[in-house]
């Protein structure tokens, strides 16, 4: 049996294995499509009986290659890329719930997601709740209803870093007979590995730290296999009742603990069609190389940069859960010990007018609609990612009017310090 590699060496070697004389680094797979010698093998592959490759909207070697690589670092039995963050997180939710379901979700979750959820899915016939996880168990229980079918939330919300309680609504999900599903981008399995908490299904927005240089829009599912479907097969028909569309194949019992992961690929990816291009997955790989070294280093500036936030004067609030003076402190040390991300959420004393100097006042650090790449960025969520929010919408969702989301780098902490105080001096 292969020997147990750790997360630093997965990253760095996982996915790919080259036998004799195949290229050491992982290629590019730029085609749509593969060949077979006859007929008989190719309706196999359609039928679901052999493992292949036919056409890349389905499955493309590249991307089952980084696709593996994050279901090892996960610690989950399979892993699927999709195009972007958005497409996961639909899929993960879409892949259980059909019109007339419901699901129950975290309100403390990222804005295009709190839109997909409240908005876009609703559109289809499927509702969502919103919870807050800061209330006490009997109310957010009173969520759930007969046909709920999941349950949702991040790791760590962008933009307001609050931190989830993953165990203990894995085990309120679980009373519930649905699975958990988190969206761990902020975290990444290098610092937090929500299967090992009970969650069910993880989902990225690959577009942040795995790629890390902001050079690729791309998302990823992983399923931990632990689910028990058929134990509540009554609530997922999708998974437990034959596929029309394959034939009558049932997927739970066709494939087991790669039911999920397999259904979203063979059945949602092929109707709806947002593969990741293997050229970004190529790209989010040469990321995940180095994902364990980037993290170390994001953290340590962060927690420089959020020590110094705290203690400048102009500074109304800071929330990183590095503080120890942080309400999520607690919670970061148990699901993060080895430090969170390198988002910062905090908020200026006095108008929005001189938060918006301070921010246009800052020379290193840019305004960008972007997060968790290598170089420090801001962001006022309000005035740009959360613009279609109400206040009333911004406030449920965690992100008050005048939070300022720092995403810092990989610089040096001195410089990104430096460039702050010159900044909160000029807009004085
Ligand atoms: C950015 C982000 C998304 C959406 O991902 P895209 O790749 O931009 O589609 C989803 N969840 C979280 C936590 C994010 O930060």
């Amino acid at each position: 049996m292969k020997k147990k590699l750790k997360k630093e060496s997965v990253c760095v070697q996982g996915g790919w294995t080259p036998r004799k004389g195949e290229p050491r680094v992982l290629p590019i797979y730029q085609s749509t499509t593969f060949k077979y010698d006859n007929s008989e093998q190719m309706a196999r592959l359609f039928d679901l009986e052999d493992t292949g490759y036919f056409y890349t909207r389905l499955q493309n070697p590249t991307n089952d290659a980084v696709a593996s690589k994050i279901a090892e670092l996960e610690g989950g039995v399979g892993a699927m890329l999709t195009s972007s963050g958005q497409a996961a997180n639909f899929f993960a939710v879409f892949n259980i719930c059909q019109a007339g379901d419901h699901f129950v979700t975290s309100n403390t979750i990222y804005g295009g997601t709190y839109n997909l959820f409240g908005v876009t899915m609703k559109k289809l016939g499927i509702e969502c709740t919103f919870v807050d996880p800061e209330w006490d168990d009997e109310r957010i229980e009173a969520a759930f209803r007969p046909n709920t079918k999941c349950f949702f939330g991040e790791t760590i919300s962008n933009p307001g870093g609050h931190v989830f309680d993953i165990e203990r609504f894995a085990q309120m999900a679980h009373r519930h007979g649905v699975p958990l599903i988190i969206d761990n981008t902020f975290a990444t399995p290098v610092n937090c590995r929500p299967f090992e908490w009970g969650a069910d299904i993880v989902t990225h927005s690959t577009t942040k730290y795995m790629d890390g240089h902001a050079t690729a829009v791309g998302g990823a599912i992983v399923d931990s296999g632990n689910f028990d479907w058929n134990a509540h097969a009554d609530k997922f028909p999708g998974l437990c009742q034959p596929d029309e569309s394959y034939h009558g194949l049932t997927y739970a019992k066709a494939f087991g603990k790669m039911a999920y992961i397999t259904k979203a690929t063979a059945q949602l990816m092929r109707d709806l069609g947002s593969i990741q291009s293997p050229q970004n997955a190529f790209l989010l790989n040469l990321g995940l190389e180095t994902l364990h070294l980037r993290m170390r280093q994001h953290c340590a500036n962060a927690q420089a940069v959020a020590e110094f936030l705290e203690n400048n004067e102009r500074v109304a609030w800071v929330n990183y859960c590095g503080l120890k003076s942080n309400r999520y402190y607690e919670l970061g040390q148990k699901y993060l010990p080895q430090g969170s991300c390198g988002v910062i959420a905090f908020g200026l004393k006095g108008t929005k007018e001189e938060a918006i100097r301070f921010m246009d006042s800052l020379k290193m650090i840019c305004i960008v609609t972007h997060v968790a790449d290598a170089r420090t960025c801001v962001l006022h969520p309000a005035s740009h990612t959360h613009r279609q929010l109400s206040d009333e919408q911004l406030r449920e969702a965690g992100v008050a009017p005048d939070l300022i989301r720092l995403s810092v780098g990989i610089e040096h902490a001195d410089d990104i310090i430096e460039d702050i105080r010159q900044a909160l001096d000029a807009s004085k």
